[in-house]
Formats: C-alpha cells, sequence, structure tokens
C-alpha cells in the first residue's frame, strides 16, 4: 500500500500570512516588500525596496482634494474652486472670484482620499501593489502575499489527503478557490509554484 500524502497544515486564518506582501517595486519593478504591524487592521504599511532602496509609509498615500464653493461675498454668485492632490490641508485659501474678480479668504473644505498604485488584482491591500508571487493556471490567476504563504498553499496542494479541521474561523485553505483545490490541476500548480519559488 502506498502511502499517501496527508496535509495536516495548521489551520490558520488567511490573516495570520498578511504580515509582510511580496509586490513588485512601482520604481524598479523588482521585488520589494510591504509590512504591516498587526494584519488584522493592517496599521502601519511600510513599503521598501531592497533594490532601489524606495522606502514609503502609508501616510505618504494620504492626499486632500481642497475645495472652497460657496456664494462670493462681494457679488453673490456660486463659484467653485478646487486644489486637488495636496499632500497637506489648507485652513484658509485666497480666491478671486470669476465673476467680480474680487480677492477673497475663504475657509476650504479639505476632502481626503488614499492614493493607489494599481486597480488589477492580485494586489497587496494597502498600497494596491502588484504581487509579486502570481501566474497563470489555465485562465486562473494563482497568487500568493508572500514566500510563507506560497510554501503552505505548495504543501496544501503536494498533500492527497486534505483533512479539515473545526475552527471557529475558515482558514487560509478553506478559502483557496476551487481551481487549486481541484486535482486535475494539482501537477500545473506544483509545478508553477515551484517556478514561482525561484523568483
Ligand atoms: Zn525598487
Ligand atoms: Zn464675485
Amino acid at each position: 500500500m502506498t502511502e499517501l500524502r496527508r496535509y495536516k497544515g495548521q489551520a490558520l486564518p488567511r490573516q495570520a500570512y498578511m504580515t509582510e506582501f511580496c509586490v513588485v517595486c512601482p520604481k524598479c519593478n523588482q521585488k520589494a516588500k510591504v509590512t504591516v504591524e498587526n494584519p488584522y487592521i493592517l496599521n502601519n504599511a511600510k513599503l521598501q525596496c531592497s533594490n532601489c532602496k524606495l522606502i514609503e509609509k502609508e501616510e505618504d498615500l494620504i492626499r486632500y482634494n481642497v475645495i472652497v464653493k460657496r456664494n462670493c461675498l462681494n457679488c453673490g454668485k456660486t463659484f467653485e474652486v478646487n486644489i486637488p492632490n495636496r499632500k497637506e490641508k489648507l485652513t484658509e485659501m485666497t480666491v478671486s472670484c470669476p465673476n467680480c474678480n474680487e480677492t477673497k479668504k475663504y475657509k476650504p473644505r479639505n476632502d481626503k482620499y488614499k492614493l493607489s498604485y494599481n486597480k488589477e488584482s492580485p494586489r497587496d491591500p494597502i498600497f494596491k501593489l502588484s504581487l509579486w508571487f502570481q501566474c497563470d493556471i489555465k485562465g486562473n490567476t494563482l497568487w500568493a502575499y508572500n514566500r510563507n504563504h506560497l510554501s503552505e498553499i505548495n504543501h496544501y496542494v503536494s498533500s492527497k489527503l486534505r483533512e479539515r479541521e473545526d475552527t471557529s474561523y475558515s482558514t487560509m485553505v478553506e478559502k483557496l478557490p476551487t481551481f487549486i483545490k481541484v486535482a486535475k490541476n494539482r501537477d500545473a500548480i506544483i509545478k508553477a509554484i515551484e517556478k514561482l519559488m525561484k523568483k
């Protein structure tokens, strides 16, 4: 009787793998990392590239849209002046009315927003940079946050017997998409992970 490899990984939630994200550096396209202090709240995120030395903090992504929308104090007509993409708030803004040209100081509204690098998934949840470990498997994208995550997926896929542990939360492997779980894709996935590991 042949012995089957049994998956008996730790029943960890996906968040357990979310302390570090390997991403594509936005400056040099090499491997960079995003770290967070606590994976459940994703706080104090920092992007670091050892290749080009880029360092960015989550706060660096914050921008303000500074808007004065009101009626001119002189002629009464409504106007709107907008300064997008400011790194700091403005408490006062000198505006000339487009109608009567009267210049006055106004108190603007500061609408806060966050920049993000990328609109396409899979990406890290803070800077939204493309994940470093990703590849195509028959039209589906296999991805991992980091090497540890990738290696655990590999461990799971290469085990022929998979045991379910009783947990009150859903584990990382339970959340894996079906194409990773189906037996017919096993060899393709193992090969792909092997290749990714060398990246
Ligand atoms: Zn870089
Ligand atoms: Zn005016």
